[in-house]
């Protein structure tokens, strides 16, 4: 579904976050990324979602071309890009809409879908995460649980063919927590292919397939949850664990 080939990124000519970095992702797996702090996780999902430039290798999708550098330029498919959807740490939705037009922005500017049909989609996905009742209430009226809900359900009205998210549950009340994670697990069990960056152990072992630790701007180590997460071949990997988890 995704592979990212010998992937460079930098910001400006004295930050290297990327540094030749590869991961190749199948159609259905849940890759959970881990790695210490600034070591270039956020970037990589900026990379995928198609928001940044990149100074050297290449990305597909779906089998497709998708990102890559040529010479100091980045060629982005956009019409590819339509088809990934991404919810950050911090929410994004516009506040001076409601849930609900929120919700139909995307699909009436980008797809051109009539009004009444992408209400009718929104009413669903917004019942299927339990705020069915908040379709007129304004995002300042909802908890920080409810809202970045209301930001996947937002990402899924474009029906992508992969979800990333940005350690979504980071800026949320413990409380507010278990809720965001129980709709990304419904979504992982209906078979939505995604990457995700998470700090929270229980929840990376719960959703992926597979868990990948970058450090120094690579892949460190990558496999399944419970050898990468509970039994780490490499030294680094075992290090960042016991000093994270
Ligand atoms: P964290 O776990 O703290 O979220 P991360 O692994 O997501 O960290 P990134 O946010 O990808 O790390 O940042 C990687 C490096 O790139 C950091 O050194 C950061 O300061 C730098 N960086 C990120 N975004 C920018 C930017 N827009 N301009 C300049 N430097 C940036
Ligand atoms: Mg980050």
């Amino acid at each position: 579904l995704v592979e990212i080939r010998d992937l460079h990124k930098s910001y400006g000519p004295n930050i290297q976050v990327l540094k030749g970095l590869n991961i190749q992702m199948m159609p259905g797996e849940r890759v959970v990324v881990i790695g210490p702090s600034g070591g270039g996780k956020s970037t990589l999902l900026r990379v995928v979602m198609g928001l940044e430039q990149i100074q050297g290798g290449s990305v597909r999708f779906g089998g497709k071309p998708y990102i890559s550098a040529k010479g100091d330029k980045t060629v982005i498919d956009t019409e590819l890009r339509k088809q990934i959807g991404m919810v950050f740490q911090h929410y994004t939705l516009f506040p001076h809409l409601s849930i609900m037009e929120n919700l139909i922005l995307a699909p009436r500017k980008v797809h051109g879908e009539s009004r009444a049909s992408a209400r009718e989609r929104g009413q669903k996905i917004l019942e299927r995460f339990g705020l069915g009742a908040k379709a007129d209430a304004y995002p300042s009226q909802l908890s920080g649980g409810q809202k970045q809900r209301v930001a996947i359900a937002r990402a899924l009205m474009l029906d992508p063919k992969l979800m990333l998210f940005d350690e979504v549950t980071s800026a949320l009340d413990p409380e507010l927590v278990a809720e965001v994670e129980a709709v990304i697990l419904q979504l992982a069990e209906s078979g939505m292919p995604m990457m995700m960056v998470t700090h929270d152990m229980w929840f990376a072992r719960n959703v992926a397939s597979r868990v990948i630790f970058c450090a120094g701007g690579v892949v460190v180590e990558d496999g399944p949850p419970e050898q990468v997460l509970g039994d780490p071949r490499e030294e680094r990997t075992r290090e960042f664990i016991n000093r994270v988890f």
